[in-house]
């Protein structure tokens, strides 16, 4: 599969709402409709896509639909991931650095969008989010304490010790 095509699954995943909110107007008359049915019919139509996206998540397929693009990220550890797209610096070709990257897109799909950001307000969700992301890394091969000292070392917006950042990726290996 190419990558215009990873990017066009993608796009079509997300654009779902957008054709169904312009399409089903033309298709039904919604004034005939009783306003709960109409409400349940805007509220599916908003939700498809994330519901779409979690199931993915637990599928092998993440990798496959979501754009993983390679530019130079400097001052980064090596990826970056919003749940979109992946960008993976050129110099970072350990399998591990994209398995940590797709860790984080299938928790974003996983917890939609919306949960990621509930998690992220707290310190001990920010350590946990970037714990089962190094886990995953190093479940790809990655050594424990290379792992531990990144995420640590790294300036995230929380404060580990080597120590604390080992014992917390361990608990999700
Ligand atoms: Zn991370």
């Amino acid at each position: 599969m190419s990558r215009f095509s990873e990017h066009r699954l993608l796009i079509a995943i997300l654009g779902i709402p957008v054709l169904l909110s312009v399409g089903l107007p033309l298709l039904a008359d919604l004034n005939a409709l009783p306003l709960p049915a109409v409400g349940a019919l805007m509220l599916g139509t908003v939700a498809l896509p994330f519901v779409l996206l979690h199931i993915l998540s637990w599928t092998p397929w993440v990798e496959r639909i979501v754009p993983i693009l390679h530019r130079d990220l400097p001052g980064t550890t090596g990826g970056q991931s919003n749940g979109l797209r992946i960008v993976l610096d050129p110099e970072y070709t350990a399998r591990w650095f994209l398995e940590h990257e797709l860790e984080h897109t299938r928790r974003t799909w996983r917890w939609t969008f919306l949960g990621k950001w509930v998690i992220k307000q707290s310190e001990r969700g920010r350590i946990w989010w970037e714990a089962v992301a190094y886990a995953a890394g190093v479940n790809a091969g990655r050594p424990l304490d290379e792992a531990a000292r990144a995420m640590s070392g790294h300036r995230y917006d929380f404060d580990v010790t080597e120590d604390e950042a080992r014992a917390a990726i361990s608990r999700h290996l």
